[in-house]
Order: structure tokens, then sequence, then C-alpha cells
């Protein structure tokens, strides 16, 4: 058995990773490219796909006027990765009246921007524009970074921010986002012109300045502060409760999972071929194998925007490695049928009309001892299940040592998980192949008739691994695979066929 420290993991303090240097660099659209590279390069500060940015310029238009834009990232983006086409950019005159009204639906609210549009052919807006129309400063982040987050998961978040923050924050209490929500925030920040944040509860964190450079710099000490703050609180505590199922070491859990995982691939597949991710990172061994975590785990979603890669509650796989194997399979198909039932009831509580119902299955397993287990669609869809579960983890930890996570209902989760205007990001993604969701295994792979089936059928989908004596060549095909056809798409193995116990 591994040994695991007495106290769960505990974050550092965020730094502040402004280089003039690599600013000058990448100048585009006022440091808005930077900053949002940078922003998701700390992912306890920006998750993957998560948060917005967005900067007020002055441009030129088509006829040569001088006009007033917002560039804001565009829905279904990733802040580290994003470059200057992948932000949508709208007229703020068309927009900055909209202030004045009282309400506006989704839908109406979607129509009306559309309008408002800059430049034709680029990606549609995020889901939260307006909040960065109505923040009059020219530079506008809008975080869900795992310390704001903590604070504002917790039934007393707001005393718990205004005793730290003072006079210098503003508070809204947890609605979904929209038009109301935009304007809640753009009315906090006109009547205290002197506040430095906004904290969105159960939700984020929106911070601004005149430049990039300041924007970034109040976005990231405002979660210092959160941070400092909750490890103070946490001083040490073990907010999941003792151990209770000490991590397998490596060899053994390499064992179980060789036996398990198609199983558990096999009883998640029943409505669509499905790729798993494992992750036996030091944290997530420390979270599983915890007392509490069965039921903290249990609670709801750290985030409304985790909730579509994640969904409101994982697994929890109640188990411990003395029991073995075959009580762990008998343990997963229960959990696994009975998961997809309770999601089921949650469906058709909650269901509007239209609502289709999404895959049932759990797209995120804890099992203690071993690890956790991401289903997805692809590979990628089953490592960003796995990246937004770390953040979970990270919040959920924090709101403990703060006196308790407190999540969004199950009503107000459906409406995000189900919310057209979420779902409509899934429909960014390419449709899938015919291929998707299998895995192809195509010995001598790194040449010839072998390397081109790997090449077809990764195109349709599949993830191919590329199996040749030759693991040299096999490396540089599977990497020419990623590169082509995404994350994972190829992966090279040495085998040589000529032997039995290497096939
Ligand atoms: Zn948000």
């Amino acid at each position: 058995m591994q040994n695991l420290r007495n106290d769960n993991k505990e974050k550092a303090i965020t730094q502040n990773l402004w280089n003039d240097d690599e600013y000058r660099a990448l100048p585009d659209l006022g440091g808005l490219v930077y900053r949002s590279n940078l922003l998701g390069r700390d992912r306890t500060v920006a998750n993957i796909f998560g948060g917005n940015t967005s900067a007020k310029l002055e441009l030129p238009d088509f006829a040569g006027r001088n006009t007033r834009v917002m560039y804001v990232k565009a829905s279904g983006s990733d802040l580290l990765t994003m470059k200057a086409r992948d932000f949508a950019v709208l007229r703020l005159d068309e927009m900055e009246p909209l202030f004045a009204r009282e309400s506006m639906t989704d839908e109406q609210m979607t129509d009306y921007l559309a309008y408002t549009v800059f430049e034709p052919g680029r990606p549609r807006q995020s889901i939260e524009t307006l909040l960065h129309t109505f923040v009059p400063f020219p530079h506008v982040d809008h975080t869900h970074p795992d310390a704001i987050i903590s604070l504002a998961c917790t039934s007393a978040g707001e005393t718990t921010a205004r005793k730290l923050f003072g006079e210098r924050m503003s508070w809204v209490d947890y609605i979904q986002p929209g038009f109301t929500l935009s304007r809640w925030i753009g009315q906090r920040v006109h009547e205290n012109p002197h506040i430095e944040c906004v904290i969105m509860g159960k939700h984020g964190l929106v911070t601004w300045g005149d430049d990039s450079k300041s924007c970034y710099d109040n976005t990231i000490r405002i979660i210092q502060e959160a941070e400092a703050y909750i490890l103070e609180q946490r001083n040490g505590k073990a907010v999941f409760g003792a151990v209770k199922a000490p991590a397998l070491d490596k060899t053994a859990r390499q064992a179980l999972l060789t036996d398990i995982l198609p199983f558990v691939r096999g009883q998640v597949s029943a409505k669509r071929s499905t790729i798993l991710a494992y992750d036996d990172s030091d944290e997530v061994l420390d979270y599983v194998g915890r007392e509490r975590t069965g039921v903290v785990s249990q609670l709801g979603a750290a985030c409304p925007d985790h909730l579509i890669h994640v969904k409101r509650q994982p697994l929890f796989v109640n188990w411990t490695p003395e029991e073995g194997a075959e009580i762990l399979k008998t343990r997963l198909q229960e959990g696994i049928a009975d998961y997809k039932m309770r999601y089921s009831d949650y469906f058709n509580a909650n269901k509007r009309d239209g609502d289709e119902l999404r895959d049932a299955s759990p797209r995120v397993v804890l099992i203690p001892g071993l690890g956790m287990i991401n289903t997805g669609k692809d590979a990628m869809d089953a490592d960003v299940s796995r990246q937004l579960y770390h953040r979970a983890i990270a919040v959920i930890g924090g709101s403990e040592a703060l006196g308790g996570f407190d999540s969004l209902s199950a009503a107000e989760a459906y409406k995000i998980e189900y919310w057209p205007l979420e779902l409509y990001k899934l429909k960014l993604r390419p449709p899938d192949r015919d291929l998707a969701g299998k895995v192809a295994l195509i010995t001598g792979a790194a040449s010839g008739i072998g390397r081109a089936t790997a090449y077809r059928m990764a195109q349709e989908g599949a993830h191919v691994v590329i199996a040749d004596i030759n693991i040299e060549e096999a490396e540089q095909v599977a990497a020419d695979l990623v590169k082509r056809f995404g994350f994972k798409r190829g992966i090279a193995v040495s085998c040589n066929v000529t032997r039995s116990a290497a096939t």
C-alpha cells in the first residue's frame, strides 16, 4: 500500500505569470489574446473551456468610420489556446442601450446580438457577453477560479467574502447566466465604482482594468487573497476525513485496471461506444480514499460550467481494495445501473418540452484505492471531464474548509445541463464519424497497408493503436495522426507479432 499524506493536498498561492516580453510578442487586441492565454495557463484560475474575457476598442469599420467595438471570447473556445480569430467582435453602441431594459429572454438576447456583429464570419459570442458590455471598463475578465468558487459555494458565502474583501467587493446571488445576471453585475459596478470585483454566488468572479495588464493583475490578486484565506482556514485539516482506503501500489493498480476497464467500458457503452480516461494522480488517490468523499462528492457540481462534462454527481463506488476485484465488478455493475436510473429520474423530474435525455451513464467514476475513471465520446471528451473533476476536488475541499460545500440544487443544475445555449457549445464540434468511440489495434501499422488502414480508421473517428516492431516509425505515424485528427487519435506501441508473448 502506498503511503498517503496525513492532510489533503493544499495548493500553493497562484502566481502572477505576466511577462512583458511575452506580452510585447503578442500585443493583439490590446493584449487580450495574451491575457486570455495567460489566464488559461493556470487551470486553477481558468478551467478548460471555462471563463471569458473581453476588450473594448475603437476600430474603423468596413467604410472607414471609427467604431466602438467589443471583442469577447466566442462560445466553445478555451482561453489557453485561443487566437485573435476565436473572439467575436460586436458593436458597443448597439449593445449598451440594452442596459436600460428590464428583462430579455435568452432567445431575444441571442437574436439581438446577432444584429450587433461588427465583422461577419466570426464564431458566436459567449453566453456571458452582456456582462462584459455592462461593466464600464475597457478590459474585463470573467473566470471560475477554484478559490473564488470555494467561497461562493458555501451557505455563508456572501458573509465570508465580505469579511475577506470588505467594501472592495460586490456579491450577486446565484441565478442562471443570461441577461438578468449580466445586468445585475453591470448595476453593481455602476453603483459602486470603487469596488474591485463582483463575486457570483455558486459561479465565479468578474474583474476588470483599464488595460490588459491591470485587468490580469486584479484577477490574480483577488484570487490570491481568497487562496490565502482558505489556506489559513484549512490549516492542514483533513477536510475529506481520515484515510479509509489507502491507494494500491502502482503494479496492483495496473493489474486491477486491466481487469476492470473493459468491464466498465462495456457498462457505459450501451447507448454509444465510449472512451475512458484513467487518473491516478496523488490528488485523486487521496480524495477517493477518504472517509467523507462518498458523501461530499454527491452534493452537486462545483460550478455550472462543469455540468455538461461531469454531470451533477460522480459515481462513487463503495468498495475497498481488501474486498477484491470480483466484488468491485459487482459494485460497478450495480452502481452504474443505479446511476443511470437516478439520472433518468432527475431528467424526468425536471424536463421541459422538447428536452431529450442525454446519455444517462456517469462521466466520472471514483474508486477508492484505485483512482478516477472518466468517460467520453472520444479521448478528448473523457480528458475534459477528467480535468474538470480535478477542479471540483479543489473547489469542494476549499468549501469544506470554509464551513461546508453548498452546490446548485438539482433543478438549477438541470437548467444548465439542458440549457439550449450550453448545448450549443456541443453542436459546434464536428459530428461523430462512423468509428467514433471505437479503439482499433493495427499490427504492422508503421508502414504499408497497416499505415494506410490506420489513417483511414482515424479519419473515421477511431483511436488507433499503432503496433509495430519499429517503434520509432510507429511513434511518427501516431504523432501525425494526433496532428491531423486530434487528441490520442494515434498511440504507438512496440509489438513483434512473431512472438506470442508480445501479441
Ligand atoms: Zn461563468
